[in-house]
């Protein structure tokens, strides 16, 4: 893709605002090392948050974005139906991308894409994470060496209950044993979807430069493709006479 890829970096921005540790790791929320990094790699990158009017996704800016990135966590029940129809819409009939990060497991817009409870295991330790690339050749897993560690992290735990993924690309294994699916594309409609697993609140996750590689990969992974043909649905004329 020649053009400028605009992406937009949604975040629940919640805990970051009270005065526990996701305010000390994050002071102005996890969207914004997110955001920053996305911007270093050239892309044109906005914010949006559950508070704003819209939760920041106007149809706009929903028209405006390639690729939006997802996190939420306490108030996944507070995003508006109505504004989960229209981005469902935007992904699968207009081809948006969209990388779900961590609990975004639960949020709306992934379960309904999905279909499933989404539900997994988890245990908020701050155990250590090591992510095996299980799918060196996929453009998600560009850069990165075979496996890499996140020293603290909440354990997320199989079962995982989704669709099986079209690719799996990441697996986490867990200091108290547990394995995990931790990143997995999807297609549906026009619409590609990436879930990644690592970030936490109260954990530096957002700031550590494979991370930060693989939602950059991610990002643009999902982006539409800019040379597919419009689809012609409808009657057909017959080829052969
Ligand atoms: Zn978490």
């Amino acid at each position: 893709m020649t053009d400028q890829l605009h992406v937009t970096v949604w975040n629940e921005y919640r805990h970051e605002r009270g005065t526990g540790k996701p305010a000390e790791v994050y002071p102005q929320g996890l969207h914004v090392p997110i955001a920053n990094h996305l911007r270093e790699q050239g892309m044109d990158v906005r914010t949006a948050t559950l508070d704003e009017p819209e939760h920041g996704l106007t149809d706009d800016v929903l028209a405006q974005t390639d690729v939006l990135t997802w996190w939420g966590h306490a108030a996944h029940a507070e995003v508006s139906d109505a504004i989960v129809e229209k981005v469902h819409q935007r992904i699968v009939l207009g081809g948006m991308g969209l990388v779900v990060l961590h609990s975004g497991h639960f949020s709306k817009i992934f379960r309904r894409l999905m279909g499933t409870s989404c539900d997994l295991k988890w245990r908020d330790d701050g155990e250590k994470e090591r992510i095996w690339v299980v799918e060196p050749g996929h453009p998600i897993a560009a850069g990165l060496p075979d496996h890499f560690e996140v020293p603290m992290a909440e354990m997320y735990g199989e079962r995982f209950d989704i669709p099986q993924p079209d690719e799996l690309i990441f697996i986490s294994w867990f200091q108290g044993g547990e394995v995990f699916r931790s990143g997995c594309t999807f297609r549906r409609g026009k619409g590609r979807i990436f879930y990644f697993r690592p970030g936490h609140e109260t954990f530096p996750i957002y700031y550590q430069p494979e991370v930060l590689r693989v939602i950059t990969n991610g990002v643009r992974w999902v982006a539409p493709d800019a040379d597919t043909p419009p689809l012609r649905y409808g009657r057909h004329e017959a080829l052969e006479g």
